[in-house]
């Protein structure tokens, strides 16, 4: 009985916590948004590495769309959370991943696209797993910061043939929606009004949105970055910390 009440009281704090602090970010983002002209910025909370309850409260509130890192992870909370749910993959992508994540039936969107090969996978997995849920949005992932460790595409022939791919009637099961990069950390970090990472992926949309007739969407900005994100013409911002609190770090996570 005491024990059923301490629990209840702890998910109520817990819900009024995450209620206000979304409710506080998202209203910072469209305030931001709004004195920069910018009408429809779309934030995306990032779960990864917080209970599947965290994500039902916020469900609850009626949020619907989540990002994720892990794939195991991802697994695990589609298969206990409400199916409505549209999961974005914004994790670092492995080709023989490619099939696990398009068997999750509310996979609504990869956003680290960063080779051909994942994006052929992607789609055939998709085909032929669950042929009838929908095509799987995709962003290709660009490395705006030249930093070899970071994962996405940097050279022109690479980005210029995954996008073909996508526009080719060959990719029945996924759509390209845009384009996604991860601004480096001292960029993000050093307080000026352009984030030079930023302003490389904004630019990347502007040559591909001629040469295909597209009008691609841009998926960049952070918890530490989003505001420039948003002034630099960015269409969503995935943000975790400023929403869920701090993660606990890997080493926790083993233990
Ligand atoms: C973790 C993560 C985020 C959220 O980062 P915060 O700094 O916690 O807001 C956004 N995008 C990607 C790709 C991430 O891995």
């Amino acid at each position: 009985m005491l024990r059923g009440i301490a629990r209840r009281t702890m998910t109520d704090i817990r819900q009024k916590q995450l209620i206000n602090s979304y409710e506080a970010v998202k209203s910072e983002v469209m305030a931001y948004a709004e004195s920069k002209g910018k009408s429809d910025v779309f934030l995306l909370p990032v779960s990864k590495l917080k209970p599947a309850s965290d994500v039902q409260l916020l469900y609850d509130h009626g949020v619907r769309s989540f990002g994720e890192n892990y794939v195991q992870e991802l697994i695990h909370k589609a298969s206990v959370l409400p199916q409505d749910i549209r999961w974005h993959f914004i994790g670092g992508l492995q080709t023989n991943k490619c099939k696990d994540l398009a068997k999750i039936p509310n996979l609504y969107a990869v956003e680290t696209i960063d080779s051909l090969k994942k994006a052929v996978k992607l789609n055939e997995a998709r085909a032929k797993f669950q042929p009838t849920a929908g095509k799987i949005l995709c962003n290709v992932q660009i490395n705006t910061s030249d930093e070899a460790q970071k994962a996405g595409l940097f050279s022109d022939n690479d980005i210029l043939e995954v996008v073909q791919f996508f526009l080719s009637p060959e990719a029945t099961h996924v759509e390209l929606g845009g384009l996604m990069t991860i601004g480096s950390w001292d960029v993000s970090h050093a307080e000026s009004e352009e984030n030079r990472d930023f302003a490389v992926l904004a630019h990347w949309k502007q040559v591909l949105d001629a040469k295909f007739s597209l009008n691609l969407k841009l998926s960049m900005g952070m918890s530490s970055d989003f505001k420039q994100a948003i002034n630099q013409g960015t269409s969503q911002v995935r943000i975790g910390t400023d929403i869920f609190g701090a993660r606990p770090s890997k080493a926790e996570m083993r233990a």
